[in-house]
């Protein structure tokens, strides 16, 4: 999209604008400048914007726009675009991401209005960085599902994914995400990230067990990334698979405790299967 003087309007668009996770000096230098610049903002939550724009001085037109807003409302905002410059915030973080505007910015492209990104801050980018675990290949995965059968099903579908797994999380839930993940992914590596950018920013690693008996200790608060390392690769050299199944058996069949540690690990099922019926008879 064209560059203007920094003084001079924008030109007409869709100009999706991350915004900071906590730390409000993570804005960049070109998200002040759009939003100073632009003709509306469109955002979640007027009041929470609205508190960005008074921190940088600006006072800009906010359009709320969220997962609520129909598709009358989103025609009016790419209508809009066609000779106005509007800039999609989300309440923090990069919009998009767990967050509303797909639809927008899919039918702003249709209408071929011209759209473009403005990278900053995410969460999840932030905490996979931060975690130590390996990041050739992630998989994001937003917010697992509240209940416990949908969650530990979710979870033994992600298993066998050959990635670090990045949830979003919220402190109230985290013993049962990890608790789930002793079930569904016993013996990997977990990372939790919380407050990120903030003051009480805290990244700890360790095992789903080591991590619940820590947070059952000390409940967790504010805003939580949480990360799984990838599957562990055929027999390692650190994990005993004994361990695994006599953790999974504590609670599983032994056919049930065979399949999770099979999808844990890549070792074989059957195999595994025969080592938890002598483990049981033990
Ligand atoms: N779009 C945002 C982004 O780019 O990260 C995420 C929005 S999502 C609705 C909010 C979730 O992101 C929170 O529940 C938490 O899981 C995560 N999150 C946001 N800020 C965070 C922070 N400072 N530290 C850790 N997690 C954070």
């Amino acid at each position: 999209m064209a560059q203007h003087p920094s003084d001079m309007r924008l030109s007409p668009g869709l100009y999706i604008v991350a915004t900071p996770i906590g730390n409000l000096g993570d804005m960049t230098v070109r998200a002040i400048d759009t939003l100073r610049r632009c003709d509306v903002v469109a955002c979640e939550d007027t009041r929470v914007t609205g508190k960005l724009l008074k921190h940088l001085g600006l006072s800009n037109r906010l359009w709320r726009y969220d997962d609520h807003s129909d598709a009358e409302a989103r025609a009016r905002l790419v209508e809009m675009m066609r000779d106005q410059a509007v800039a999609l915030v989300s309440d923090a973080g990069t919009p998009l991401v767990s967050d509303p505007g797909y639809r927008l910015v899919r039918e702003a492209r249709e209408a071929g209005i011209a759209t473009t990104s403005l990278p900053g801050a995410c969460a999840a980018i932030t905490a996979l960085t931060l975690s130590g675990l390996p990041n050739d290949r992630f998989l994001f995965a937003g917010f697992l599902p509240v209940k416990d059968k949908a969650r530990l099903d979710c979870l033994a579908g992600l298993a066998g994914v050959p990635a670090t797994l990045v949830f979003y999380e919220t402190g109230p839930r985290l013993l049962k995400s990890l608790d789930a993940i002793t079930r569904a992914m016993p013996g990997r590596e977990v990372s939790v990230a919380r407050e990120l950018t903030k003051l009480h920013e805290e990244s700890r690693s360790g095992s789903a067990t080591g991590l619940a008996e820590h947070y059952r200790a000390f409940p967790p608060k504010g805003e939580i990334v949480l990360l799984v390392g990838p599957p562990l690769e055929g027999v390692s050299a650190e994990v005993d698979p004994d361990v695994l199944l006599r953790e999974a058996l504590a609670e599983l069949k032994p056919s049930q405790a065979a399949a999770q540690v099979a999808r844990a690990t890549g070792l074989d099922r059957k195999a595994l299967y025969q080592r938890a019926m002598e483990l049981g008879r033990e």
